[in-house]
């Protein structure tokens, strides 16, 4: 980890803004194992930072204020839109930086969302993970990047990857994280249903499953060897392969039609499709960018979901921009 500031004082635009920018996830690994004494499940996931962002761009101001833009942010998403107050990740990141650095919290956020809400692909947490890299520099708090992992931490299991980014095992809940080398790009497609799906209710499902006897046990029984060695050295047909998520079960059985775009993506060229994360989006695998064109085309006509979206990883996490 390193001691450098994240941002620091001197960084600020002539407007007095400072924006940051941080990226959704897939996880090409997630096991899931028994539920713990404290409501979380013990993880074992391999993280992939990819090429969507969500930006976030501080202003001074008194008191806190948020404007939220974007995917999910005009409220027709229903239960996937994106709070505007006190429930927003961003909100709660500002204050607890404020909280530890003993400065008020005062600031507007603004938040330009690409990634969708309620998809699997660690949106808040992006969005959590760039408001404590941008407000670290609006507020000249110092924070050390060890500093912000450990505040990320307490936000959310998927906030301290989404500050790290590029590649890294997790652990505990997801928040232990160890840097993974990759040595090549991967690229994918994502494909994003229309409706969000709670990542609670599919981790309910889950458990549902696991105490009917319909799925195995909650132990964590699938190594992530495979799928480290395939990210470190190709070919995608390795990767294909070794691909893993315990949540995909449950989530196709809260949302079946889930298979059939799954299908139709390898039907379209995918070297392999899985739920990502919590779901619903599928990440769709492709060879290499131009497959990564060329299949997003395909799913983009074929009807089966609301977006597509060509990304590649792994990308760096969190981090100012302009
Ligand atoms: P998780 O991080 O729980 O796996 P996810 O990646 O599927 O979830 P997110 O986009 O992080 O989904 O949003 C999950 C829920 O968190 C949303 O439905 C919304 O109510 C709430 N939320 C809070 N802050 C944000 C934010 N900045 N962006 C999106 N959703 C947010």
């Amino acid at each position: 980890m390193s001691n450098a500031t994240a941002g620091g004082p001197g960084r600020l635009a002539g407007n007095g803004a400072v924006t940051a920018r941080a990226p959704a996830k897939v996880n090409v690994h997630l096991g899931v194992g028994p539920l713990r004494a404290d409501g979380f499940h013990e993880l074992e996931t391999v993280f992939l930072a990819v090429s969507l962002f969500d930006t976030v761009t501080v202003r001074r101001a008194d008191g806190l204020s948020l404007t939220v833009r974007g995917e999910g942010a005009d409220g027709s998403a229903g239960p996937a839109s994106v709070p505007t107050d006190q429930r927003n990740l961003v909100w709660q990141a500002a204050e607890l930086l404020a909280r530890h650095a003993g400065v008020a919290a005062d600031a507007h956020l603004t938040v330009d969302k690409s990634i969708p809400a309620a998809a699997g692909l660690a949106g808040g947490s992006a969005d959590a993970a760039a408001t404590l890299v941008a407000l670290d520099a609006l507020w000249g708090t110092r924070a050390t990047r060890g500093d912000l992992a450990a505040l990320a931490a307490q936000l959310g299991s998927d906030v301290p990857f989404s500050l790290l980014g590029g590649v890294a095992l997790g652990t505990g809940r997801g928040e232990r994280l160890t840097p993974v080398l990759a040595r090549r790009r991967w690229d994918w497609v994502l494909g994003i249903a229309g409706e969000g799906l709670s990542t609670p209710t599919v981790y309910g499902e889950l458990d549902a499953q696991r105490a009917a006897g319909t799925l195995p046990d909650g132990e964590l029984m699938a190594t992530t060897e495979p799928v480290l060695a395939a990210l470190h050295s190709g070919p995608a047909s390795a990767l294909a392969a070794a691909l893993h998520n315990d949540l995909q079960a449950p989530a196709l059985r809260l949302r079946p039609e889930l298979a059939r775009a799954m299908q139709v993506a390898t039907e379209a060229g995918a070297r392999a499709a899985l739920v990502s994360g919590s779901g619903p989006t599928v990440a769709a695998l492709a060879e290499d960018e131009d497959g990564a064109v060329r299949l997003a085309a395909e799913l983009a006509g074929a009807g089966v979901f609301r977006a597509v979206r060509a990304v590649h990883g792994p990308v760096h996490g969190a981090r100012l921009v302009g």
